[in-house]
C-alpha cells in the first residue's frame, strides 16, 4: 500500500488554509475588541432594549417548545409480540428518551448543582453568572467564554443552533445574543421541568451517548431510575467536556470534576454530609470500566425484515405523513420512533431455521462472486475493474464459461487468476471488495391475508453480513412464470367474462399473434405434443396448461388484465413502449422487468382474502417519542379486486394444484391443513416459484440464480426445480401445527351444477357421458348467475360409418349412431394436431370428416338431434367465422336439421392450415 500521495495532498491543503488564516489574524484582534463591546451591549439590550440588539433579535430563529425537543434518538422496532427486535441508530448517536418523572431527583440535582445553580431562580439567563464570566473573559485575555450558559441556553445551543455554523466572531456574538434572547422567550413557553427534561435527554455524555438514560445504560448497565448519587455525579461531571471528562478514557479528570459536583450538591443543600462522604468513598470507576466491556457492541446487521421495514417506513413518512426525504430519514434514525412491526417471532424463526438447514436445499451448492477493484498508480491515476470485466475475460478464454464455482477456494482462485493479468505493481494502491454468495439463492415471505400483515420474510440463504444487502423478497424482480396465470389471466376473465372453473378452452395447437400475424406456437410447459383437447379451466389450473391460459388472456385482453394486475398491487409492470408487458405472453409470466416475491405473494393474499387486496404491511403503527401515533397502518382499507365468489372459485381450483389429480404441486401440501397454491417455472429453469395459501396465511417462495444475465439453469436432475415446494411445505407445516384445520370460507352465491367438461354446459344424459370416456360429466361450482342454462353443444350424436369411423354418407352400408365431440377449427395458419379428443371427435370441417371409402353417394353430414332434446345437434357454421372464435363452433340448438349445403360449402382449408407445426420443442 502506498498512501504517500494522499498524505502529501492533505499537507498541502493544510498549508493553504493556514496561509489564509494568517491573513485574517489582524481582523481577529479587531473583532475581539468588538466582542467585549457586544457582550456589554447584549447584556444591556436584554435589560433595557437597544436598537442594534433588536435587529439581531429579529433575526433570531423562531422557537416553539417543539424546537428544543431532543433529536438524535434511536428508533426502536418491536415485533408483533412486543419484543424489541432492532434499534435504528443514525451513525454516531445512541439515545433513549426518558421522562423527568423517571429521572431520580438526585440526578437532576447533580446537573443543576454543577451546570446552573440558579436554574430555578433565573428567567433563562443568569445575569450574575454572566457578569462574572464577562470579567473572567477579559482578565483571561479573551481566552474563555465558558461558564455563563444556563441550562436553558445549553438546551437551545444543542437543539436550535446545533446545525448552524458560526463563521467568525460577529456571528458568534450574534448567536450568543440570540441564544440569550431565546432563552428568556423559551422560559415563557416551557416550564422549568419541561426544560430540564429536554436538557437531560439532550446532553452529550461521551462516546456518542446522548441523554442520561443512554449514559446510565452505557456506563452502569442500569436504567437511569436506578442510579445512585455517586453514579449521578459521574454523569454530571462529563457535561463540561464529553471527551476530556469521559469516565472510561479519563477517569482521573472525571473523578476531580465529580468531586466538585458532589461538593456543589452538598453546599447547595441537595445532599447530606453522609451522602457526600459515602459517595466520595465509592470506588466507582472500577464498576464503570467493568460494565463498558459488557456493552461494547459491534455494528448490528439488521435482518431482511428490518431492512425492508426501514424502506417501507421511510416511504410512508414521505407519502403519507408529508415528510421530505431528509426529514423522513432523520425521523427514522434520530427521533426516537417506536415502530411496531408485523413480524411474528415464532414464524420468523421457523422460516430462518428451515432456510439455515442445508438439508432442505440441493447438494453441491455453488458460489457466485461479487467483486470490484480499484487500482491507483503512483501518479494518482485510478483504474476500476468490475466482476463483469472478469467474467468477460474468462468468457473469451472459454465460451461455455459460467461465473459459478464449486467452492470459495475455486472462486478466489478465479479472482486471483484474473488479478494476475492486470499488471499491478508494488507502486500501486489496490482497493478490493469481494464476497462470495451461495447459489442458487432463495427467498420466502409469509403474509396474514386477513390483515395484509407480513409476518415473516427471508431475503436470501446464507449468512447476512451487512445491512441493505440484496433482499430477494422485496428488491429482486424476477419473471413469475405460471404463478402469473392466476392473477393475469384467470382472475380477470372470471371477473370480466363470467368465466369459472367450468369454462372450457381447447388445448390444441395455438399461436401467439405477433404484429398482427400468426407467430410462435404457445408451448405447454411439459413441452410434449400431447394436447388435451377441450379442457376446463379447473383442470388447466391444476395441470398448469399454457395454451389455455394464453387463450384466456386473449379473450379478456391483455390490457384489461393489466388493469387487474395494477389493482393487485404490482408496481414493476412495463406499461407502455416496445417492451410493454401488455401481451398474450403475460399470462405465462413473460414480463419485461419481472415482479418481486413480496408483490406476487401479496396479490395471492388478496385472493385468499376473498378478493380483497391489502398492500403488504410491515408495521402496524409508528409512534413518536411524545407518544403520538404518526402512522397507523391498521386503518388502511383493502381494495376489492375480484368478487368473493370468484376468489373462492380460484382458490378451489388452486386446491387441485396441490391435492387434485394431475396437480403439479402435491409436494407443497401443508401437513394436516387445507392447502391451495400455484407453481411457476420460467424458461430455461431460471426461476422456480410456489405461491400458496392456507385459510390462515399466504406465502411465496422463489429459487434461482442471482445473476440472470447468464444462462444459469436450475437443474431438475439435481432437484433444484422441486425442493422449494417441500421447503415451502416444511415452513408452513411448522407454523400451522397448532392451528385448527379448516377449509376456506365459502361465500354465499356459489352454486353447483352438473356439467359436461367438454362444453362447460349442462350435460346431456346419454350423450355427454357416453363418448367412450369416463369422468366427462362432473359437478362444478359457479358464481351464481354464471352457471350454464344451455345444454352441451360440443357433444353430438352422429351417424357414423361403422367401417371407417367417419361421418356416414348415403353410400355407407353399416351405419351406427355415436356420441362424438366436435373438434374446433384450427386457428388460421396453424396446423392441426392430435389431442386427447381426436379419437372421440369429429372435425368441424365436416367434409374432411366424411367417409372416404363409400364415396360417390349423396354427400350427407349425418348429424341428428338427440331424441327428446333440442340440443345435441350441430349446424355446421361458417368455418371462417368459427376460426375467429373457437367457441363459436357452438351450434344453434334450435336448428334441428343440418343444412347439407352449408356443410358442402365449407372451405376445407379452414381447418388445415399450412404454416407452423406442432413441434414439441
Ligand atoms: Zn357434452
Ligand atoms: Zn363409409
Amino acid at each position: 500500500m502506498n498512501y504517500s500521495k494522499k498524505s502529501t495532498s492533505r499537507k498541502q491543503k493544510a498549508l493553504k488554509s493556514r496561509k489564509s488564516k494568517m491573513g485574517k489574524k489582524l481582523g481577529v484582534v479587531f473583532l475581539k475588541t468588538l466582542l467585549v463591546l457586544f457582550i456589554a451591549v447584549g447584556v444591556a439590550g436584554l435589560c433595557g432594549g437597544i436598537g442594534i440588539v433588536k435587529g439581531v433579535i429579529e433575526n433570531a430563529p423562531d422557537i416553539t417548545s417543539a424546537s428544543v425537543l431532543p433529536r438524535g434518538y434511536k428508533s426502536t422496532v418491536y415485533d408483533a409480540d412486543g419484543n424489541k427486535t432492532a434499534e435504528l441508530i443514525a451513525e454516531g448517536t445512541n439515545r433513549t428518551y426518558v421522562k423527568l418523572d423517571n429521572i431520580p431527583k438526585h440526578v437532576q440535582e447533580a446537573f443543576i448543582a454543577i451546570e446552573d445553580e440558579r436554574f430555578y431562580d433565573h428567567n433563562g439567563i443568569d445575569i450574575q453568572g454572566m457578569l462574572r464570566a464577562g470579567v473572567k473573559f477579559v482578565t483571561s485575555g479573551f481566552r474563555t467564554t465558558q461558564g455563563a450558559s444556563t441550562i436553558t441556553q445549553q438546551l437551545l445551543k444543542n437543539n436550535v443552533f446545533d446545525f448552524m455554523s458560526e463563521h467568525g466572531m460577529l456571528e458568534k456574538i450574534e448567536r450568543k445574543l440570540q441564544e440569550q434572547y431565546l432563552a428568556v422567550k423559551l422560559e415563557d413557553i416551557m416550564s422549568k421541568d419541561e426544560i430540564l427534561e429536554s436538557y437531560l435527554n439532550t446532553i452529550n455524555l461521551g462516546q456518542n451517548t446522548l441523554g442520561v438514560q443512554a449514559a446510565a445504560n452505557r456506563y452502569f448497565g442500569k436504567s437511569i431510575s436506578e442510579l445512585d448519587i455517586s453514579e449521578a455525579a459521574v454523569l454530571a461531571a462529563i457535561t463540561k467536556s464529553p471527551t476530556e471528562y469521559n469516565p472510561i478514557k479519563h477517569p482521573d479528570a472525571n473523578k476531580t470534576r465529580r468531586a466538585l459536583v458532589l461538593k456543589n450538591m452538598l453546599d447547595q443543600g441537595y445532599i447530606s454530609q453522609n451522602d457526600y462522604d459515602s459517595a466520595m468513598e465509592d470506588d466507582i470507576y472500577a464498576r464503570i470500566s467493568e460494565h463498558n466491556e459488557e456493552t461494547q457492541s459491534t455494528n448490528t446487521v439488521y435482518s431482511y425484515f428490518v431492512d425492508a421495514l426501514i424502506d417501507q417506513v421511510q416511504k410512508d413518512l414521505v407519502e403519507k405523513a408529508g415528510y421530505s426525504a431528509t426529514q423522513a430519514s432523520n425521523a427514522l434514525y434520530s427521533s426516537g420512533l417506536k415502530i411496531y412491526s408485523t413480524q411474528k417471532p415464532e414464524i420468523q424463526s421457523a422460516l430462518d431455521e428451515e432456510f439455515a438447514n442445508g438439508e432442505n436445499f440441493p447438494a453441491n451448492t455453488k458460489v457466485a462472486i461479487e467483486w470490484a477493484m480499484s487500482v491507483v498508480d503512483k501518479d494518482g491515476n485510478t483504474t476500476n475493474y468490475s466482476q463483469e470485466m472478469m467474467f468477460k475475460y474468462y468468457k473469451e478464454q472459454n465460451s461455455g464459461y459460467e461465473p459459478l464455482y464449486s467452492s470459495e477456494e475455486e472462486a478466489q482462485a478465479a479472482i486471483d487468476g484474473y488479478v494476475a493479468t492486470l499488471g499491478i505493481t508494488d507502486d500501486d494502491t489496490v482497493y478490493e471488495k469481494s464476497s462470495f454468495i451461495m447459489q442458487p439463492q432463495a427467498s420466502m415471505v409469509i403474509e396474514d391475508q386477513k390483515t395484509g400483515e407480513v409476518v415473516a420474510m427471508i431475503g436470501g440463504r446464507g449468512e447476512k453480513t451487512a445491512n441493505k444487502t440484496l433482499n430477494r423478497v422485496t428488491n429482486a424482480l424476477r419473471n413469475p412464470g405460471s404463478t402469473f396465470k392466476i392473477v393475469a389471466a384467470y382472475a380477470p376473465a372470471f371477473e370480466e367474462l363470467g368465466y369459472g372453473p367450468g369454462t372450457v378452452q381447447y388445448d390444441g395447437p395455438f399461436a401467439y399473434t405477433e404484429n398482427g400475424k400468426v407467430g410462435r406456437l404457445v408451448n405447454n410447459w411439459d413441452k410434449k405434443t400431447q394436447y388435451r383437447g377441450w379442457t376446463t379451466l379447473r383442470e388447466a389450473i391444476a395441470r398448469s396448461m399454457n395454451i389455455v391460459a394464453v387463450k384466456t388472456i386473449t379473450d379478456v385482453t391483455p390490457s384489461v388484465a393489466i388493469d387487474y394486475l395494477l389493482r393487485f398491487g404490482f408496481t414493476s409492470l412495463q406499461l407502455d413502449g416496445a417492451n410493454s408487458d401488455a401481451g398474450q405472453a403475460m399470462a405465462l409470466g413473460g414480463l419485461t422487468n419481472g415482479v418481486s416475491n413480496l408483490e406476487l405473494t401479496a396479490a395471492y393474499a388478496g385472493i385468499a382474502n376473498g378478493g380483497s387486496y391489502y398492500k403488504p404491511k410491515l408495521y402496524s403503527k409508528i409512534v413518536d417519542n411524545e407518544g403520538n401515533v404518526i402512522l397507523d397502518n391498521t386503518v388502511e382499507e383493502p381494495t376489492q379486486v375480484i368478487s368473493e365468489q370468484n376468489a373462492w372459485l380460484l382458490i378451489d381450483c388452486m386446491k387441485d394444484v396441490v391435492t387434485g389429480a394431475g396437480g403439479t404441486s402435491s409436494a407443497a401440501k401443508i401437513s394436516n391443513m387445507t392447502t391451495a397454491g400455484k407453481s411457476g417455472t420460467t424458461s430455461e429453469n431460471r426461476d422456480v416459484w410456489f405461491v400458496g395459501m392456507s385459510p390462515y396465511y399466504t406465502a411465496g417462495i422463489w429459487v434461482g440464480y442471482d445473476n440472470n444475465g447468464y444462462k444459469h439453469e436450475l437443474s431438475s436432475k439435481a432437484g433444484e426445480t422441486s425442493f422449494h415446494k417441500k421447503l415451502w411445505s416444511k415452513v408452513m407445516s411448522r407454523i400451522h401445527q397448532n392451528l385448527e384445520n379448516k377449509d376456506f370460507d365459502k361465500p354465499s352465491g356459489i352454486v353447483q351444477v352438473t356439467i359436461c367438461t367438454k362444453s362447460g354446459k349442462l350435460a346431456i344424459p346419454g350423450v355427454c357421458d357416453s363418448d367412450g370416456r369416463s369422468g366427462i360429466v362432473i359437478n362444478e361450482y359457479f358464481a351464481d348467475g354464471t352457471q350454464p342454462t344451455e345444454t352441451c353443444d360440443k357433444h353430438v350424436l352422429a351417424n357414423i360409418c361403422a367401417d371407417t369411423g367417419l361421418l356416414a354418407t348415403t353410400m355407407c352400408p353399416n351405419q351406427i349412431v355415436q356420441s362424438k365431440v366436435l373438434l374446433p377449427p384450427m386457428q388460421s395458419g396453424v396446423a392441426e394436431a392430435v389431442t386427447l379428443d381426436t379419437a372421440y371427435g369429429i372435425s368441424s370441417n365436416l367434409q374432411a370428416a366424411t367417409c372416404t371409402v363409400h364415396t360417390g353417394g349423396v354427400y350427407l353430414p349425418s348429424i341428428y338431434e338427440q331424441t327428446g332434446s333440442a340440443a345435441g345437434a350441430v349446424t355446421p357454421t361458417d368455418p371462417n367465422a368459427a376460426a375467429a372464435d373457437p367457441n363459436a363452433v357452438a351450434a344453434d340448438p334450435n336448428a334441428a336439421t343440418a343444412d347439407p349445403n352449408a356443410a358442402a360449402a365449407a372451405d376445407p382449408a379452414a381447418g388445415d392450415g399450412t404454416a407452423g407445426s406442432a413441434e414439441g420443442q
